[in-house]
């Protein structure tokens, strides 16, 4: 009978839920609330193949196309045009054979017929400065798009082509099959765009003291559009937002410039003797054994030298890159140069920087210390930086290529710069510089997932911003004490998310279509990976995992879902209900105390008790009994109670059931109880973080998995017992998970003082 009876309670106290049964209303029962927050990724998934594996690895079929292009280009520096005539050499290692190439003509986005203006809307206010109804309403648009002369094969045969505004097919003679090579001709020119007037990534700044140029230029060639086994052809139009997809391949690459001009841009330098002076080659020859301050290639004092008159020569500067997606360069007689070296592994790379005078004196000090920095941390992040160098190039704008960047921070005509321009300039670089990374080794589809680049980049960004704080605390103003990251912290995405859904796009939609494209494409990506990082999966997994993920696709072409199943793959780790919460739509978090039942442990039988005891037909001296707070009996209860341990029923029924050992690993002996409930206003399930703070001022944390949301969306309960009195139960004291609203984060709910009242306070005190 004993044994019956110990079974019993044990079966009541332990399950607890015995109690609540009865409780329980029909929308709280398992199968009727919502449960697709924990459904598989199945539908949303693509099915695994030969091509990309279930685990998120290239497949045993897996391959990529190749474009290998030989190119010479030539700038007229008096008239801003670039002429360019350029081989490309197209390797089908797809396993189908192919009909036509897609080339894509990304500067007939600033085509005078282009369709990029017409698909912004525009109204008439009452009123508009006379420039801005000139440009609006008075001006001819620019004519930027490409020409193309001729487009032939290596026999000088013109190949028949179509142009649909920025995509271009040419027509092979004779199908390409798998493991074909092709090499055609494109001959080209177009005007170079004025990028601080008339926008874009790519273009010149014009200087009016000594009527002087700097040239930054990208995509400022035909080139190939990326074919594979997801996409076929990418060849999505350019609008002007959406990035780029581009194959990788080898360039040879000839720039003809002004003789008076300093050049760099993706590649080897393979005519170095030719372009630098004896000065520079000594100089060279130091920055590359320098590891703490960057060598002046060409100084302040010389380029201000230089821009001052114009030489009628040429020089030819011969680049030469393998394995790049891409090629950029920049150009100006305005470039002071600078170079350090940093160890990377086993090897040494070149930072280097390219700036006018008007970015100094911030440049100098600067710009070359970033891109070290920025490469040791993102090579900790992922795999070693395999490129020989990397080029940080100012200019009014942030925008990455292979091994160069251009990048923004000016102060103004005196040298003087606030904090923000400083952090804004260290910043930039460090997200530039990144990208080398993301997409251009990781080599996403841009033009398709804007995410896969910005979001991925701007997480290490902030990892690699807070490691440049750590090593160059004298970058940093008095009153900070680590980098100022504006993208990353959880809490910094808080009014986003919380914002109007109207303008709300889930992450998972073509950048050119989201709106508040910052904070979908970077920031909440990126906010999404530090809170797997720091709150769900811990830094240990999830870096071991982002690595595997960048190191299976370096060189490579990887999907979102190469991304999700990577991180899972390798860190067991079900994250289908994040990502298709975080990814998929565009639902925030908001969890809450909604209520806290005190209760007092008694072993008098109540009435509700009593009933329950006839039911199972036990003795209802043998049960302990909960009163809640302010019921009758609470009182009483609480008086009489010490710990659930030294109840005599607990003693009479339970303990002779148990050897002398067993009872000695009874250690707790819990005397106040508590019933949690805890509401989800939010649509995101996430884990529960709670914080209870001890009347004796002492604090412990406990955190529920995310699946405590399994069986109910709205709300659930937990019951807690402890030794000590709770006096406040905090819910996400760190502000890890975005909680869009914190007022119901309290138990007792905390009075919040406005920002406007704190304000006023502290200037009372
Ligand atoms: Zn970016």
């Amino acid at each position: 009978m004993k044994i019956f009876k110990s079974y019993f309670f044990a079966f009541l106290f332990v399950s607890g839920s015995v109690f609540a049964q009865d409780e329980i209303k029909p929308e709280r029962q398992p199968g009727h609330t919502n449960q697709n927050k924990f459904k598989q990724l199945y539908d949303e998934f693509s099915t695994p193949n030969m091509f990309r594996t279930a685990s998120g690895a290239p497949g045993p079929a897996y391959y990529q196309q190749q474009a290998d292009y030989k190119m010479d280009i030539e700038l007229d520096d008096d008239n801003a045009k670039l002429y360019g005539q350029e081989t490309i050499t197209y390797t089908n290692n797809s396993p189908d054979q192919l009909k036509y190439l897609w080339v894509q003509l990304d500067q007939n986005m600033r085509a005078k017929d282009s369709k990029t203006p017409l698909i912004g809307t525009s109204g008439i206010g009452p009123a508009t400065s006379s420039s801005g109804a000139v440009g609006s309403f008075l001006k001819e648009p620019f004519d930027g798009g490409f020409n193309i002369e001729y487009v032939k094969d290596t026999n000088g045969n013109d190949l028949p082509h179509m142009i649909n505004r920025t995509m271009m097919r040419v027509e092979l003679p004779s199908p390409m099959k798998s493991g074909d090579k092709f090499s055609f001709q494109i001959k080209w020119w177009y005007n170079i765009n004025d990028h601080v007037k008339d926008g874009g990534r790519s273009g010149y700044e014009y200087f009016e003291e000594n009527d002087n140029r700097i040239y930054v230029m990208a995509q400022f060639y035909p080139r190939m559009a990326v074919y594979n086994d997801v996409e076929g052809w990418q060849n999505s139009q350019f609008w002007g937002r959406d990035e780029f997809a581009l194959p990788f391949g080898n360039f040879d690459v000839n720039i003809t410039v002004p003789a008076d001009h300093i050049l760099d841009g993706t590649g080897f330098l393979v005519n170095r003797e030719e372009v630098f002076t004896k000065d520079m080659m000594k100089r060279y020859e130091q920055a590359q054994k320098s590891y703490d301050e960057p060598v002046m290639i060409v100084t302040q004092a010389e380029a201000e030298k230089t821009e001052k008159t114009k030489s009628s020569s040429k020089k030819t500067w011969k680049l030469s890159a393998q394995m790049v997606r891409d090629f950029g360069f920049a150009t100006s007689r305005k470039f002071l140069w600078d170079m350090m070296a940093v160890k990377i592994g086993d090897k040494d790379v070149m930072a280097v920087s390219l700036y006018s005078k008007e970015g100094n004196p911030l440049w100098e000090q600067w710009s070359t210390k970033t891109v070290a920095s920025t490469l040791k941390s993102y090579s900790r992040m992922t795999f070693d930086y395999p490129y020989h160098k990397a080029i940080s190039v100012h200019a009014p704008m942030g925008m990455e290529y292979p091994m160069i960047c251009y990048n923004f921070g000016r102060p103004d005509k005196d040298g003087n710069y606030s904090d923000r321009i400083k952090y804004g300039m260290i910043g930039v670089i460090i997200h530039e510089v990144g990208h080398n990374f993301f997409p251009m080794i990781v080599n996403s589809d841009e033009r398709q997932w804007t995410w896969m680049d910005e979001g991925l980049n701007t997480f290490v960004q902030y990892v690699a911003e807070q490691d440049f704080g750590k090593w160059h605390p004298d970058a940093l103003s008095p009153n900070d004490k680590t980098f100022p990251s504006r993208r990353g912290p959880a809490k910094n995405i808080v009014r986003y998310m919380g914002g109007n859904q109207d303008f709300i796009a889930p992450i998972m939609t073509k950048g050119l279509n989201t709106y508040q494209f910052g904070s979908n494409a970077y920031s909440k990506p990126a906010t999404g990976l530090n809170i797997l990082r720091e709150t769900i999966m811990g830094k240990d997994l999830f870096d071991y995992s982002f690595r595997e993920y960048a190191n299976r696709w370096m060189f490579k072409h990887p999907t979102p879902e190469d991304f999700f199943r990577t991180m899972e793959d390798a860190s067991a780790i079900d994250l289908d209900w994040f990502w298709r919460g975080w990814f998929y739509t565009t639902d925030y978090t908001d969890i809450g105390i909604k209520a806290v039942k005190k209760f007092a442990v008694t072993a008098k039988p109540n009435k509700e008790g009593e009933a329950l005891a006839n039911r199972y037909n036990v003795d209802p001296n043998s049960l302990v009994y909960f009163v809640e707070e302010g019921a009758d009996g609470y009182k009483e209860a609480l008086k009489e109670s010490t710990s659930i341990a030294d109840l005599p029923t607990v003693k009479e029924y339970v303990m002779d059931n148990f050897t002398p050992e067993q009872q000695k690993a009874m250690k707790k002996a819990p005397k106040y109880f508590y019933e949690i409930t805890y509401e989800k206003p939010g649509g995101l399930v996430m884990p529960i973080i709670v914080e209870y703070t001890y009347a004796d001022g002492s604090k412990e944390r406990e955190t529920f998995p995310v699946q405590i949301w399994r069986y109910n969306d709205k709300e659930v309960s937990r019951a807690v017992a402890t030794e000590k009195e709770i006096v406040a139960i905090t819910l996400d004291p760190d502000l890890e998970t975005a909680d869009v609203d914190t007022s119901n984060n309290a138990w007792p709910r905390e009075v919040k003082e406005s920002d406007f009242d704190k304000f006023k306070n502290k200037a009372k005190n």
